[in-house]
């Protein structure tokens, strides 16, 4: 565990607290409450409330940032679909793939591919779904800033979870991730100035 991170293993310690054991096990993942709740959805009018724009004023940590490259930046998904599921972003605000310039997406093609060098370096995946969802009615949360996806699999990482309760399990904290996959970037796996 690195940094001032909170140690999963010892945040609920059970002597004390009130309580019967019984045969259940319990999957606690308050960090969806934000997501369920909708309280922290943004809006997607602009630049000033767009999170794809504010993240890079903030620092790595803060801001889950994993790598900063010249037009574009590697940032963990606050909602991801797997661990370690990196998104590609511009820094400009454009929604379409079209939008960017031979710059941007020469880019976003070179971050992806150092996003899969880093990953399986780091945690070993089996595979990929890499892609972009272009306009909310293809399943783009926020629109309106371009985003890749880049979506670590395993064998067997679909299970009745996702499919029946639409919850994924999480074995890591963000912070965690980040730490791990920022260290490897920037030893070896990725390749000189991406
Ligand atoms: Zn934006």
């Amino acid at each position: 565990m690195t940094g001032d991170h909170l140690d999963p293993r010892a945040a609920e310690a059970a002597g004390g607290h009130p309580g019967v054991p019984d045969a259940f096990g319990r999957l606690w993942t308050p960090h969806r409450m934000v997501y369920v709740g909708g309280q922290d959805k943004p809006e997607d009018d602009g630049e000033g409330a767009c999170p794809f724009c504010r993240t890079p004023a903030r620092t790595d940590e803060d801001g889950l940032v994993v790598h900063r490259g010249e037009t574009a930046y590697v940032v963990l998904n606050l909602y991801p679909y797997n661990p370690g599921h990196l998104l590609v972003c511009p820094y400009r605000h454009v929604a379409d793939l079209t939008d960017l310039t031979d710059d941007e997406r020469d880019e976003i093609g070179a971050l992806s591919a150092a996003a899969m060098r880093v990953l399986r370096a780091v945690s070993a995946p089996h595979g990929f779904n890499l892609g972009m969802n272009q306009g909310s009615v293809a399943g783009a949360g926020i629109a309106a800033h371009l985003h890749q996806h880049v979506v670590p699999r395993w064998g067997g990482d679909t299970n009745f979870l996702p499919v029946v309760a639409s919850t994924k399990a999480l074995p890591q904290v963000l912070g965690e991730t980040r730490d791990l996959l920022a260290a490897e970037w920037a030893s070896a796996a990725a390749p000189e100035g991406i």
